[in-house]
């Protein structure tokens, strides 16, 4: 697809992108009254009423509070776990002798993203690593690990770099506010601000903030295929690359256009692959 049109399409619109903080629209919170590493409170709640919405926060903090997320999170897994194992018998006693992923997938720590869930597919078939605004620093040895071991040992057939809308780093990177250790973080993306200053400032603020997330994506995916586990995946086995934008209005991925010349891609092997 014309990755150009993405920006002009109304249901990819950042809404409100630069109004929100670096790590989202709920960055202030209260600090939860209860201990957080306790690991005595009670599950049980008599008082719930499904689907009731925004509760406060003293009911929200309440141990045992089905309005709490960590409490009805502990109680649900319980029923996620027999429903599963019914669902797909073999799936846990599967998962327990190993993994087989086949796709890696590089993507914003942003608690709308929820890979798996998004793709429909099942514990066992992502391997994953997200960090807020799905920044590919080359020297980061996080992502560097996870990378070659999911390329070199998992042998993942796709690794995918995925951006989305409303990201709360991006729009930090679209603002000029001093966020202290998020600011050596969103250096690349600053960065990325800087070479395509006249584009962006072309846009309208939701339509700049929805193209930084494209061309972050592009930049992540020039991150991993510097990488010679990488290079070399793709020549001898055919490992795709792929980069994706989610938008978290819609649930829908939208894939982007990432064909390489062969000049570009001869001289990234030139540059960049190294033999064992
Ligand atoms: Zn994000």
């Amino acid at each position: 697809m014309n990755v150009t049109g993405l920006a002009g399409r109304p249901g990819f619109m950042a809404r409100n992108a630069v109004a929100r903080s670096a790590v989202g629209p709920r960055s202030s919170l209260p600090v939860p009254r209860v201990s957080p590493f306790s690991t005595s409170t009670s599950l049980s709640c008599v008082n719930h009423k499904p689907g009731s919405a925004n509760p406060s926060d003293s009911e929200t903090n309440r141990p045992g509070s089905l309005a709490d997320k960590y409490s009805a999170g502990l109680r649900q897994n319980k029923d996620w776990a027999a429903n599963t194992a019914r669902d797909h018998p073999d799936l846990f006693p599967t998962l327990a002798t190993g993994q087989q992923p086949q796709i890696l997938w590089l993507g914003c720590s942003d608690s709308r993203c929820p890979e798996t869930s998004m793709l429909g597919l099942q514990p066992g078939d992502v391997f994953v690593h997200r960090n807020i605004a799905n920044i590919l620093h080359p020297g980061d040895l996080s992502s560097g690990a996870v990378i070659e071991y999911a390329v070199k040992h998992l042998r993942v057939k796709h690794v995918v770099v995925c951006g989305h809308t409303s990201c709360g780093g991006v729009a930090a990177a679209m603002g000029n506010k001093e966020l202290g250790i998020l600011d050596p973080w969103l250096l690349p993306l600053r960065q990325v601000r800087e070479r395509n200053l006249p584009l962006l400032q072309s846009l309208s603020p939701e339509e700049a903030a929805l193209k930084l997330v494209e061309l972050n994506v592009r930049e992540g995916l020039s991150v991993v295929t510097q990488k010679s586990a990488v290079l070399n995946a793709i020549q001898e086995r055919g490992l795709q690359v792929h980069g994706l934008i989610y938008d978290v209005g819609s649930g829908v991925l939208r894939e982007l256009d990432i064909q390489e010349t062969e000049e570009s891609l001869r001289a990234r092997l030139v540059a960049f692959k190294t033999d064992n």
